[in-house]
């Protein structure tokens, strides 16, 4: 039988369902598009087209790869997030569509300063893809972005370079480390790890086996590094400056016990994702 890229398509599909992968037809189209270096809209346009032996043993290789749970944006090298592109590998966490939330929180308190230029940090920025983003959005700010890990920053750099240069200082450090406390920032951002470590072995093997565990495990419960940046970002907020922090949607009541345990913050705000769990939480620092 000769392969086409439409039986080839209908086949993988059948197979990725059998192995349970998730979303098997896009999975295939996506794949078979990277693959062969077209647009998936290209493989209906040429969807006769007959494979050479050499394209069918390159798929093959990335069906085994996705089979064995290896994630998909992993395997293409992207991520679609928000409103742009991200290149991802092993090393930094694929971007969730959940965390578009903690962007556009950002985004609106951002706007809300029409005129003045604010200076933002974010904290384990990973891919970069949520302070390229910003950087995008809203250029009249200055984006600043740390990461503990050099692997990540280098990634991070390379999406700020490819989203129009995006103007955004990088830095090596963990958290807090490599900066001076003073009372500097407008706005602290941070999606940290917040999975609670005996949660990390149900997760599925995509992300278990596969994504930085330091971008995951958030400790006995969940919420050491939530506390830690809760605890230390008022000393490097401005009076008024904004902390946001992306939370797991059953944390609620312990992030808000760690808001309340500091005198810094004024205002409690838990902002709900598209799926109606709350997912960020904005914290105002004290005018004085
Ligand atoms: N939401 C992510 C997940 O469920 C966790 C991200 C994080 O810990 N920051 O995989």
């Amino acid at each position: 039988m000769e392969w086409t890229v439409f039986k080839l398509i209908a086949w993988t599909e059948t197979y990725f369902r059998k192995h349970g992968v998730d979303s098997p037809r896009l999975t295939a189209e996506i794949l078979l598009g990277f693959s062969l270096g077209i647009r998936r809209l290209d493989l209906y346009l040429q969807h006769d087209r007959p494979l050479e032996n050499q394209e069918l043993t390159a798929f093959k290789a990335l069906i085994k790869r996705r089979k064995n749970h290896e994630p998909l944006a992993y395997i293409t090298g992207e991520k679609g997030f928000f409103e742009s592109s991200f290149q991802v590998g092993p090393g930094v966490l694929i971007p969730r569509p959940d965390t578009e939330t903690l962007v556009t929180t950002a985004l609106d308190l951002l706007a809300r300063e029409p005129v003045k230029s604010s200076t933002v940090l974010e904290l384990g920025t990973g891919s970069g893809a949520i302070v390229v983003s910003l950087a995008k959005a809203s250029p009249k700010n200055r984006f600043f972005a740390g990461d503990i890990s050099g692997q990540a920053l280098d990634i991070a750099r390379q999406n700020a370079g490819r989203e129009g240069g995006a103007k955004i200082d990088f830095f090596q450090g963990s958290w807090f480390d490599a900066l001076q406390q003073r009372p500097f920032w407008d706005m602290i951002l941070s999606n940290p790890p917040y999975i609670p470590t005996s949660d990390i072995r149900h997760l599925a093997p995509e992300i278990k086996d596969h994504e930085p565990m330091t971008a995951l495990d958030g400790g006995n419960d969940g919420l050491d590094c939530i506390r830690d940046i809760i605890g230390c970002a008022c000393h490097y907020l401005v009076p008024g400056g904004h902390l946001l922090l992306e939370m797991g949607f059953d944390q609620k009541r312990k992030v808000m016990a760690a808001a309340q345990s500091c005198t810094a913050y004024d205002g409690i705000e838990f902002i709900k994702d598209l799926a109606d769990h709350d997912r960020v939480v904005h914290l105002k620092k004290k005018i004085d």
